[in-house]
């Protein structure tokens, strides 16, 4: 199966198309802008796949780039991820997110509309007899809209989770772009019969996510010795889904999914920003006290890793040296760099908790969001894998243990500064 994978070169995006080439024996068209969040560095491994290809191109410009590119690969389904996603830098610059959002999702409905319609109505009996199954068709063509739980607005705490057919009420511009998205989808299969399906998916973590979100904030301010900013008092309440079970969701949405319908994906993983925040501290702390031991299981199940947090840890505390976390901030001012935490010189009855500082609340910040994922369960048989416990170890992990990654973001514009502030 051809895929063309939208923003592949994002968090999610990256973690999706590692999934199909290796477990779903896709090939993978990779359509990325690059920007800022856009990092090739993260499918760096899949330099030189045949199943691999990647074309750079923005969703929301306009020209035949889009419809060229359908004539050139001739995809069998589209899973459509690029988009702007962070709702602080939609606060400070709402525009982008109205142009790729809005105008980019259009853009590629209506190159995948010209495509779909240019297609043979189904596989012929030829084709199929000579094995062909694969070829594109109206019949199999899919047209995967990913969407986030952000578009129901709020839940109070006691509300049942969000179902497929809770009202939209988005209250900021990422949340608002990302609905009109979902309705531009829909209406393209409403109006026109491309075979849409739409996911709304609650908040993931995991490897590759850029350094503005509030996980890898945590443990790179933890890395830094910085204050850990926590918005408000730290109750608002998310339900976190690791990024290996959100891309195995949309490959069972995309292979088994029932054409028109939206299915919720979520973790069953609610947790206020304060518990996760001292979840992660937590994490760090045993990262430490591992060290100290001179216990080099790491923080991840039995199984789970191949190196242990140890080992990352251990770089950091190493005599004379700091190496890692030094070598994160060694293209800052000499300030910043002063402010780095010599872990080897905690007390050992000193826990990053003490890190933890509270800034001023987001505008507008939706207090809880929850999903009840029971329809994507019950029809495609989709739960997650990792719990909460499980998956905060191996992303603590791999921030450990790749922070060379990290580093290259941070040698850029972006300086782990607050964003979006009104
Ligand atoms: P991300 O910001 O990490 O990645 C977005 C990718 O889209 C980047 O590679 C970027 O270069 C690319 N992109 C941006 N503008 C583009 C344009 N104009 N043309 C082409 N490419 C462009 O985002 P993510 O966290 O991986 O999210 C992916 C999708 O999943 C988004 O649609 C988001 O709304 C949705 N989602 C995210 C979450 C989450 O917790 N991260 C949860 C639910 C849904």
């Amino acid at each position: 199966m051809k895929i063309l994978v939208t923003g592949g070169s994002g968090f999610i995006g990256s973690n999706l198309v590692r999934l199909l080439i290796e477990e779903k024996g896709a090939s993978v068209i990779n359509l990325d802008k690059l920007t800022y969040a856009g990092n090739s560095e993260s499918l760096a491994d899949l330099d030189g796949n045949p199943n691999y290809l990647f074309e750079q191109i923005d969703i929301s410009a306009l020209g035949s780039q889009l419809s060229d590119l359908f004539q050139r690969h001739q995809p069998d389904a589209v899973m459509h991820l690029a988009a702007e996603s962070h709702v602080d830098r939609s606060i400070d610059g709402p525009g982008e997110f109205i142009q790729t959002n809005i105008v980019g999702t259009f853009n590629l409905l209506q190159a995948s509309l010209q495509y779909w319609r240019s297609l043979p109505s189904q596989v012929s009996a030829l084709d199929y007899a000579l094995g062909c199954k694969f070829q594109p068709s109206q019949e199999t063509f899919r047209f995967l809209h990913v969407s986030t739980d952000e578009v129901y607005g709020s839940l109070t705490p006691d509300a049942p989770g969000f179902s497929e057919t809770h009202a939209y009420d988005p209250h900021s511009p990422y949340s608002a772009s990302k609905a009109a998205s979902d309705h531009l989808a829909r209406a393209w299969a409403d109006t026109y019969g491309l075979p849409v399906l739409v996911t709304n998916c609650s908040n993931n973590y995991g490897p590759y996510q850029f350094p503005e979100k509030l996980i890898p904030v945590v443990i790179l301010k933890c890395l830094r010795g910085e204050p850990i900013p926590v918005y408000g008092k730290g109750d608002n309440i998310r339900d976190w889904l690791y990024v290996k079970d959100h891309a195995e969701a949309l490959y069972a949405v995309l292979s088994k999914g029932r054409v028109g319908e939206t299915y919720n994906i979520g973790g069953n993983n609610e947790r206020t920003n304060l518990d996760l925040v001292r979840t992660l501290c937590q994490l760090m702390d045993d990262a430490v006290r591992q060290n100290v031991d001179g216990n080099h299981e790491g923080l991840c199940p039995e199984g789970t890793t191949e190196r242990g947090a140890l080992g990352a840890a251990k770089e950091q505390l190493a005599p004379g040296g700091m190496t890692s976390a030094s070598s994160a901030v060694e293209d800052q001012s000499s300030d910043s760099k002063s402010q780095v935490l010599d872990l080897k010189s905690q007390p050992s009855n000193k826990s990053f908790q003490d890190l933890i500082t509270f800034v001023t609340d987001r505008p507008s910040h939706d207090m809880r969001y929850a999903i009840d994922s029971s329809k994507i369960r019950d029809e495609l048989g989709w739960q997650p894998k990792e719990d909460f416990a499980s998956g905060f170890g191996k992303t603590v992990q791999w921030y450990l243990d790749n922070q060379e990654w990290t580093k290259r973001i941070l040698d850029g514009s972006y300086q782990l500064e607050r964003l979006g502030n009104v």
